[in-house]
């Protein structure tokens, strides 16, 4: 069987990045007797400067003909005095859109090895932290209707309105309930069911399928007091489902207790197993083209495509566990530098995993 994996580089550090992330999905190919077959597509800027746009109609259509999608990073300097619509950020956007995608993962994670970058307190992430927020991507307040009105006082007004359907929030519970089953099989759906109607119809809806995944332990949380649980205890947490802007919120909180965006992956998934895989950062014009890098984020990336999209588990955690092994032996991009560490560049933290990853 051959799997066929677009890559889109972007821009900036995108493009390094992406080059360590394809070297590991060959060596993982030759390891595991995988094919392999990727291709390069152009989004962002520098689909803007040979297209005029930043997604391309050709690159979508490559896209949708994939098993699955890597996307480095688009942006710079260069395109930011364009309108809006023509950003290379417009394309990201624009391939959401395009691909369905609805769920979007992002794992946070403290290794052991790299604790004292994380601001909290050692005696709190002893152990470590394995969280992975899972939030509904095209629906909710960022989607509802908004306006303003003027009062007849003059008195100006404004508002959004948060709606959801009892599919959107079924669609998104079972991809919950899913990750969560490839896991440690906690679920905790975030809500604010005590106040909000959209909350209590997405509470209902969340028990109205539990039944059918009873393997999972799930229970429920506000809000609120999910944003002060994963500073005080993370290592409560397993999966956690929730709504566009709750989501937005705590997926940064829980990517901030790891201490560096060079380290955070993400997947975006719609209803088949087609899956775009990015990391978390944008693509850095300050330290572009400098060797300076972590092609982390963009390695891990790659673990999650294996697993989310190609269901190759064990490869998946072979990608994992090479990155745990290189940094418990010391070697650092100079984003995660600390004490009595190793500083490499780009392209040989690349090599240090694909070399981990063969050795395992
Ligand atoms: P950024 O994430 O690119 O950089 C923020 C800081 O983190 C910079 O100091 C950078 O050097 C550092 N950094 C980021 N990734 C790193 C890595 N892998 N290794 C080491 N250091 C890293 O955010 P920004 O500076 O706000 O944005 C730069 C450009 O990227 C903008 O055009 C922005 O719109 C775009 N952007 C794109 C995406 C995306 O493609 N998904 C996401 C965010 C920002």
């Amino acid at each position: 069987m051959t799997y066929t994996i677009t890559v889109l580089p972007g821009d900036g550090i995108g493009i390094e990045v992406t080059e360590q992330a394809t070297a590991v999905i060959h060596d993982i190919g030759k390891k595991c007797g995988h094919d392999f077959y990727l291709r390069e597509a152009l989004m962002g800027g520098c689909a803007i400067d040979k297209t005029g746009t930043p997604l391309p109609e050709e690159t979508l259509a490559l896209c949708k003909a994939s098993d699955a999608v890597l996307l480095g990073a688009v942006g710079g300097p260069e395109w930011e005095t364009l309108p809006g619509n023509l950003r290379p950020e417009a394309g990201l956007l624009a391939i959401r859109a395009g691909l369905g995608l609805y769920a979007n993962l992002r794992p946070a994670v403290i290794y052991p090895a790299l604790k004292n970058a994380s601001p909290l307190r050692p005696d709190i992430i002893s152990g470590g932290v394995d969280i992975l927020v899972v939030r509904e991507l095209t629906g909710g307040i960022y989607f509802g209707e908004r306006g303003r009105k003027t009062l007849p006082d003059g008195i100006e007004t404004a508002f959004d309105t948060e709606q959801y359907s009892t599919l959107e929030v079924e669609r998104i519970a079972r991809v919950g309930f899913e990750a969560a089953r490839k896991r440690k099989k906690k679920l905790m759906s975030v809500d604010k069911a005590n106040i909000l109607e959209s909350s209590r119809l997405w509470r209902e809806t969340i028990l109205k399928i539990a039944p059918d995944y009873p393997d999972v332990e799930l229970s429920h949380m506000y809000v609120d007091n999910a944003a002060m649980q994963l500073v005080r205890n993370p290592k409560q947490f397993d999966v956690i489902v929730t709504s566009n802007i709750f989501g937005d919120i705590l997926s940064d909180e829980a990517s901030q207790i790891t201490g560096s965006i060079g380290m955070l992956q993400s997947a975006s998934l719609g209803s088949g197993t087609l899956g775009l895989y990015e990391p978390v950062h944008g693509s850095a014009p300050d330290i572009a083209g400098k060797d300076l890098a972590n092609p982390i984020a963009t390695i891990l990336s790659v673990a999650m495509l294996l697993r989310y999209s190609l269901s190759l588990e064990a490869e998946a955690e072979l990608i994992e566990r090479a990155v745990e092994s290189v940094l418990d032996n010391g070697f650092r991009t100079p984003d995660i530098r600390s004490e009595n560490t190793k500083i490499v560049g780009t392209g040989e933290m690349g090599r240090l995993i694909r070399e981990a990853i063969n050795a395992l």
